[in-house]
Parts: structure tokens; sequence; C-alpha cells
């Protein structure tokens, strides 16, 4: 080990300059959900490896080969976290909050984990804000978080993104459509790529998450998974579609589209960008996950946006950024002078950068300059003496002296506070 440390394959470093974007983002997100009666929850970001075996499903790409696994000291099974649905359901059920909330509506944001082969937009520690809503089961409850969705890329400049919608049914409609779809495929099982092979045997809706082109084309012929729902499915899409069309939400019905967790009955959508078609949200429902995972028979549905590509889609804003007053402090008295204004400042919330560290006035003028701050204010043992402060404006030289009883209102003044 020669010390030149690097950071992990898949991870990545968000430097002050880009973090702008993603605060923006962020804060979208928590500003819709907040009209709609949504609140935080913050779950750890370990847990028991088995919560995600048994929430997300043994046989997903997610739990076979992606999850960040290990042994604590006393040999306990953990997992880093590689989505939030199982967590929260987990929080719901350990803190029983269905006995104090009819329905109960949260949302999350935090890094995930998944042990998948980076490439542009995938990587291994990724930012998902997500909702759940627990204790619905009309179909409108689908509907408010897709509009959470839509109206959140829209404030945050999103332009151009469809909802891809499907339904997979209940569990009695999910199951007999995998029971004929297996056969289907089983029949034409030397087509698939290795991994749909058993994917065929163990869990044939996995199939229609094959990337393979031959994979896809093979699914071409195999029956809509939309035939097979019961009356009270139908009716629960219809209303779920109608929904969408009220609020006049870009989608497109899609029959292919399963996502790639075990947990999802009835409505399941993705949001991706036209052009490019990225995948930048998904979630759906879950109507028998709380009761799987140990609690009572409460339906639930949820999204998880990834907040790494949103991000890849906006631009820094024009607007100026607010820039601090850089304080140049020219000796020690001046230090300790500076530290009571820097008091102040805090106080009436005035932005101020100070280098405490003993340089020139050129020194700290080129440096104030580099930052590109609007002013500077300059102090040194003249200035002390006269009980004066020099205020340099950085664009055009021009400088003043203030009385330093008046400084504080002088820096409200220049910096608008
Ligand atoms: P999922 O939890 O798989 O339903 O994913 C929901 C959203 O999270 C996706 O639509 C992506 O935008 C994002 N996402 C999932 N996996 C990754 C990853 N490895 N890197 C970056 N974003 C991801």
């Amino acid at each position: 080990m020669n010390g030149n440390f690097t950071k992990l394959r898949g991870m990545k470093d968000i430097l002050p300059d880009e973090i702008e974007l993603w605060q923006r983002v962020e804060k979208a997100f928590i500003e819709v959900c907040e009209i709609f009666g949504f609140k935080e929850i913050r779950t750890p970001i370990l847990e028991n490896k088995y919560l995600f075996v048994r929430g997300i499903g043994a046989t997903s790409d997610i739990v076979m080969k992606e999850m960040y696994e290990f042994k604590d000291k006393k040999g306990r099974e953990i997992a880093l976290r590689p989505e939030g649905t199982a967590s929260v359901v987990r929080a719901y059920i350990e803190n029983k909050v269905y006995i104090t909330k009819k329905i109960a509506r949260f949302y999350y944001y935090g890094p995930m984990f998944r042990y998948d082969r980076p490439q542009k937009g995938r990587y291994r520690q990724f930012y998902q804000f997500g909702v759940e809503t627990f204790g619905g089961k009309h179909p409108f409850f689908d509907g408010e978080i897709v509009q959470i969705l839509d109206i959140s890329l829209k404030k945050i400049g999103i332009e151009n993104f469809v909802f891809i919608v499907n339904s997979l049914g209940c569990r009695i409609c999910k199951n007999k459509y995998v029971e004929q779809i297996k056969k289907n495929l089983q029949e034409k099982i030397d087509k698939f790529c290795e991994d749909c092979k058993i994917r065929i045997e163990k869990n044939p809706l996995r199939v229609f998450d094959c990337k393979n082109t031959f994979c896809k084309e093979n699914l071409k012929e195999v029956p809509s998974i939309l035939n097979y729902l019961c009356d009270d499915c139908k009716n629960h899409f219809d209303t779920f579609v109608n929904f969408l069309l009220k609020f006049n939400i870009n989608f497109s019905i899609n029959s292919n589209l399963v996502r790639g967790l075990d947990y999802y009955t009835r409505t399941v959508f993705e949001v991706s960008t036209e052009k490019d078609d990225i995948a930048i949200a998904g979630g759906g429902r879950y109507d028998n996950l709380v009761e799987e995972m140990g609690g009572p028979d409460i339906p639930a549905v949820g999204f998880a946006a990834g907040i790494d590509r949103i991000v890849q889609f906006i631009k820094k804003e024009d607007k100026e950024e607010k820039k601090p007053v850089y304080f140049i402090l020219l000796g020690n008295n001046a230090k300790l002078k500076g530290l009571e204004i820097l008091k102040e400042c805090i106080k009436e919330k005035i932005m101020v950068e100070v280098d405490y560290e003993e340089r020139s006035l050129s020194d700290n003028l080129r440096i104030a300059n580099k930052i590109g701050v609007k002013w500077c204010l300059i102090l040194g043992d003249n200035e002390i003496e006269k009980g004066i402060m020099i205020l340099k404006n950085m664009k055009d030289g021009y400088q003043i002296e203030v009385n330093e009883k008046e400084i504080i209102k002088k820096l409200k003044e220049i910096t608008k506070c």
C-alpha cells in the first residue's frame, strides 16, 4: 500500500461545484412531497441481509448478484441497503405505525448500494429519493405518487419524460400468468441466454428484464399479462389510467414492463427520458409485502427516483451565486478584532470567509481574486488605531473606510442581508 488512495470502483465524489444541482433536486422532491402530506423517514443504511432476501426476492438480480454483504464482528449477516422499500416496510411494521395511522405517507432520501457493473449513469453507490404510501387500496393512491413524480420532475426542469405503465395483477392473476408464460418460454428455452434459462425455471417474469436483444425478440409472441387480469385488477388498472389522463400525465402502456423486484402487484411504472430512454425512476404497488414481512395485511405503493441520473439532465442556473465577504486580518490584534466582527456577522447571517494564516496584503488580495469575491474587509494595526475598517470592492478596486461601529450596517448593505 503506497498511500495513493483512490475512490472505489463505481463510487463518486460530489464536489461543491456540483452540489447545487443535487440540492435543487432534493429540495424540489421534498417540497412537492410535503405539499401532498408525506413525512420524511430515515432508516439505517445497514440492515439484516435477509430483510432484502425476503423483501426483494431471492431470485432477483439485486439479491443474487448485486448485494454488498458481509459478516459483522459477531458473525451477523449484514447488507448495505440496495434499495429503500424493504427498510421502510420493516420500520413501518417494527414501529407499528399502522396502529395510529390508517394511511401513512413517507418519503426518504439517501445512498443505496449495488455491486453492479459500473457505467455511465450506473454506480455502485447511488442516491434514491423515494415515497411509500401504506394503507390505501384505491388506485388513486397509485395515481397520487405518479403525480408527485410528474410535478417534481417538471419543477426540477426535466423535459420530455414518459411514464411506462403496466399491471401485474394481484397474487392470483400474477401466478396464473406466470404459469402460462413458463410453459410458453419452456417451449423455446434454447433460444434464450444462459441467465434467462435459469430465470424461466425459477422466476419467469424476470426474463422480461433481460437486456439481450435476442431474448427481447423471443418475448414478442408471449401473451400480454393484461389479458390475465381479473375484474378487480382490470378495474384498478383502468381507474389508475383514468387518473393519469385526468392530470395530463404523459404515459404509455407496455405490458412487458415487470420491474426487477419481486414484490410488485398490480400497478407498476417506470419513468424514462423520451430521447435516450434512460430510466430515471420506477415504482409500483406491493399489496402483499407488509404481510409477507411479518406485519398485518396492509396494501402499499411507492416509487424510487435515481437522483444521480436526474442530476445529469439539469444545468447550473445562471443566477448570481452569493459570495462571502473576504476578511483580511493582518496581525494578531486584527485577528482578535476580526473574531468580534465575525460573531456579529454570524448573528446577522452575513456570509464571510476568513483565511487565518499570516499572509501579506497582496497575497490575501490575490487569493480573494481567485475565489471571485466581490468585497474584502481589510483590517491591520493602523485601522485598529483609527477605529476604522476598509472595505475594498474587488471588481473596480474602489475602497471605503468605515467606522468600526458602522461596519455591520455597511456589510449588511453591500451584501443585501
Ligand atoms: P430500482 O430501485 O431498481 O427500481 O431503481 C429506481 C431508479 O433508481 C432507477 O430508475 C434509476 O434511476 C436509479 N438506479 C437504480 N440503480 C442505479 C444505479 N446502479 N446507479 C444509478 N442509479 C440507479
